[in-house]
This record gives structure tokens, C-alpha cells and sequence, in this order.
């Protein structure tokens, strides 16, 4: 076996002949970091390669660099609002319109009629204060911002009364009692983990009381022996006693639910007319729209936290604010329709089985069994925990002697573009609901390419 010593240094792997022809395709800066790192592994290892190997492990290295990291899947998990997937995927109009801006100049702060600086989250604040209703309204880099910004510029130093069944995580370490602590502001818990009435919020207030903070039950559910306080109730309690009444209302849907079959979300609308002062939500989650926060509410809050200078620090970019002004935009013009997030949970029993039965047609004749069965989509994202959604999808049984469900599965993530399935009673099930329309094409290929 070679020793150490045989191994050349990157300088004179990257004056050889080979190394031109890659720099002159991939360029220098990445031929060297492949090397570099080809290099330093058999260091590491002692494993000193022949030439040969060794080009063909810096061809593959430079292969997978270029390899876009960040690229399109084809979600067939039900999951509608899949966190780990990018959540809401954006309308048609959306992508364009954030793409249209991305790469040009734009009025982001700009007002062409009178060649004065503008404010940029003014931009959607016509459209969603008409949509919702508010007085005021504002765009921050996500619902996790909002909160932040609207606990630190209206109540740092003050005490904040909540509800102890509602000191949630929403999930990435954003847990409820360390934002508090992180705006300044002192919270202050009322009620037990499964009761809380209005008589506790009453007692809880001194004359340091700032606010009462509602954070909404997004991605759990109490059952059994439960009370809460409803949104109507505590906006008296905070009126009769001059205290803000904050919403962290996390999902802000803009339609009724129920009218999908679905247990009731509590709409934008529904929190600003039961008296919150201020309604903090997401973009992408029922919305539909890209990451972002929203602020909505009472018109000097929404400017008074903007006017915070933490405001600045998630702030949102034009790209986001292009995609969002499209969203909401068809929200006013075919309300939504054309928003794939209401879409899919709109879409009819009927089409989804057709789907399905479509796929197992395709892969019949290419010679590949596969089941339409009953099963169940989910909203997924921290909105409307429980609820089910009653789908038809595609189960197909691993072949025999193959590494069962598990590999299948992984096969079909190993397709360019990945196939993202779930597992269910050791089949792979491959639900239509959010599939996007022109994805059923790499459907039928990437589970004949697992198959074989
Ligand atoms: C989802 C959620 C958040 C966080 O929203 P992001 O947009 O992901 O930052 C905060 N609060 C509640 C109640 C939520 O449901």
C-alpha cells in the first residue's frame, strides 16, 4: 500500500491535465474544493488512491457539489402544510410575481408618482386590511417575528397574562415562555394546564399588566375535562381594565374551514371582530402564501411595533412581498381558488380516486401491480390537529426479498425529483391530494424505477 508521502498536494493535482479540462467546465474555485476534499479523505483514511480513482472521486465530489441543495420534491404524503417540505407551496401567480421582481429593480420602497421613499410593508397592507378587515396591517419575515416584535414593542418590561394550557411549541424550539422572556416582557400564567377562566385573568391584573396574550391551540388538542376563555370574553376583561388583548392566532386562514368538511380554524377575521387589538399569524400556512409573519390589527399598534427597531430585523424581502400580494390577490379575485393549499383540501373524493386509478392504470401496463385503497390526509403545519381528511392513494407492496416498505420508500426519495411516500401497514402509500397537477408523469416513473 502506498504511504502518505505518495499523496500529491492539491497545487500539483490542480496543474495537471485533468484538472484543466474540470476547471474549464466547473471552474477553479470548485475543482480545488474538490480536490481538497478527496485529498483530505485519503489523508484521513490512509487509503492513498491511484490517479484513476482518485479523478474519478474528484469528478464525483465535483458532481455533488453541483448538485442544487435546495430542490423540488414531489410531496405524496397527504400532508398538506409539510413543514420539513416548505409548507404552503406557492399559486402559479405567486412564483411568478416572486420571480418577476427577483431579479429586477421594483418599488419595494418606492413611490414612482411622487419619487418619495415608501414603506415596503405597506405594500400588502391595502389588501389585507380590505381581505381581513383590520385597521392596520404589516408583513415581518414570519408569525414567529410577529409575535416577537408585537410582545417586545408593547410590553417589554410589563407583565403579559396568559392562559397555562396555552404555553405551547409550536416546533423548532419556539416555545411560548421563552419568547415572553425574550421580548422583556413577564409572563405571568393564569389557570391550569386543562382549565382556565375568565376569573383567573381578572385576578392575574396589576397595574404593570400590559396585555393579555390568547395563543392559539395549533397543533395539539386538550380533550376531556377542559374550560378556556373564549376570544369575546377576554377582550371585555381587557377593555373594562385599558390592557391590549394580543392573538398569536398562528394559522391565519382567511375562509371558513368548516365549509371543507373540516372542524372550524378561527379566521383572521373572526379574531380581529371578536376584539383582539392585534392578530399575529402565518402567510404560509392556511393562507397559502409564502413565509411570512402578519400583523393585523388596531392601526397605531401595527405602527407603533413597526416603528420598533427590532421591526428592521424581520423585516421581509420583495421576493416574499411579491408572492404574497399575489396570494392575496386571488384571494380577492376568485377567493381562492388557485390557491393549491385550498385546492387540495378542496379537492372532490371523485378526482382523488381518479388519480389514483389513473397511476395504477400507467403502472399496469408497464407491468407493476399496485392497490387503490381508502386512507386519510392530513393539514399538517400546526393547523387543525386531528383533523383527517378522507383520501384515496396508491399502495404498493414491496417485492419480496427487496428490504420491505422501508427501502421502497427510500427508492423512491433516491428519484430525481425525490418521491416523498409514508409507510402504512408495510406498504408504501402514495396519496393523489397533494400531488401538484403535472407531477403524475414522475409518479409512474419513480415507483417502476424502485420497483425494478
Ligand atoms: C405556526 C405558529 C407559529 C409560528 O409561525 P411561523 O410562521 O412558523 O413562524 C406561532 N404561533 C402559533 C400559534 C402557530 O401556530
Amino acid at each position: 500500500m502506498a504511504t502518505l508521502r505518495a499523496l500529491p498536494s492539491v497545487h500539483q493535482l490542480l496543474e495537471a491535465p485533468q484538472a484543466s479540462a474540470m476547471v474549464a467546465s466547473h471552474g477553479r474555485p470548485l475543482v480545488r474544493f474538490a480536490v481538497q476534499r478527496v485529498i483530505e479523505e485519503e489523508r484521513r483514511t490512509g487509503a492513498i488512491a491511484e490517479p484513476e480513482a482518485r479523478w474519478s472521486a474528484i469528478e464525483r465530489v465535483i458532481q455533488e457539489l453541483r448538485r442544487p441543495r435546495l430542490r423540488p420534491v414531489v410531496n405524496a404524503t397527504g400532508v398538506i402544510l409539510h413543514t420539513n417540505l416548505g409548507r404552503a407551496p406557492l399559486a402559479a401567480a405567486a412564483a411568478e410575481a416572486a420571480a418577476a421582481i427577483a431579479g429586477r429593480y421594483s418599488t419595494l420602497e418606492f413611490d414612482p408618482q411622487t419619487g418619495r421613499r415608501g414603506r415596503r410593508h405597506d405594500l400588502a397592507a391595502d389588501l389585507l386590511r380590505h381581505l381581513s378587515g383590520a385597521e392596520g396591517a404589516a408583513v415581518v419575515n414570519n408569525c414567529a417575528a410577529a409575535v416577537l416584535l408585537m410582545l417586545t414593542a408593547l410590553a417589554k418590561g410589563k407583565e403579559v397574562i396568559v392562559a397555562r394550557g396555552e404555553l405551547v411549541e409550536i416546533g423548532g424550539g419556539f416555545r411560548m415562555p421563552d419568547v415572553m422572556r425574550l421580548s422583556g416582557a413577564r409572563m405571568v400564567e393564569v389557570g391550569t394546564t386543562n382549565r382556565t377562566r375568565a376569573e383567573d385573568y381578572a385576578a392575574a391584573i396589576t397595574p404593570r399588566t400590559a396585555a393579555i396574550l390568547k395563543v392559539h391551540a395549533s397543533n395539539f388538542q386538550v380533550i376531556g375535562f377542559t374550560q378556556s376563555v373564549e376570544l369575546k370574553e377576554l377582550a371585555a376583561i381587557a377593555r373594562q381594565h385599558q390592557l391590549l388583548l394580543l392573538h398569536d392566532l398562528g394559522s391565519g386562514a382567511l375562509v371558513e374551514t368548516a365549509a371543507y368538511g373540516l372542524a372550524e380554524e378561527p379566521r383572521i377575521q373572526d379574531s380581529l371582530a371578536s376584539g383582539a387589538d392585534l392578530v399575529a399569524c402565518s402567510a404560509d400556512k392556511l393562507l397559502g402564501g409564502p413565509q411570512a409573519g402578519l400583523l393585523l390589527g388596531r392601526a397605531a399598534l401595527v405602527d407603533r411595533v413597526m416603528k420598533h427597531p427590532l421591526a428592521r430585523a424581520v423585516r421581509v424581502d420583495k421576493m416574499t412581498l411579491a408572492a404574497l400580494i399575489a396570494t392575496l390577490d386571488l384571494y380577492l379575485t376568485q377567493s381562492p381558488a388557485g390557491v393549491p393549499v385550498w385546492e387540495m383540501l378542496g379537492a372532490s373524493a371523485e378526482s382523488i380516486a381518479a388519480r389514483a386509478q389513473g397511476w395504477q392504470r400507467r403502472l399496469m401496463e408497464q407491468g407493476a401491480l399496485a392497490e387503490v385503497v381508502a386512507a386519510e390526509s392530513t393539514v399538517g403545519g400546526g393547523s387543525l390537529p386531528g383533523e383527517r381528511l378522507a383520501t384515496t392513494a396508491l399502495a404498493i407492496t414491496p417485492r419480496r426479498g427487496g428490504g420491505g416498505a422501508a427501502e421502497l420508500l427510500r427508492r423512491l426519495r433516491q428519484h430525481e425529483p425525490p418521491v416523498i411516500g409514508r409507510i402504512v401497514e408495510e406498504r408504501v402509500l402514495l396519496d393523489p391530494r397533494t400531488v401538484l397537477p403535472g407531477e403524475d408523469d414522475v409518479i409512474v416513473e419513480a415507483v417502476i424505477a424502485a420497483l425494478v
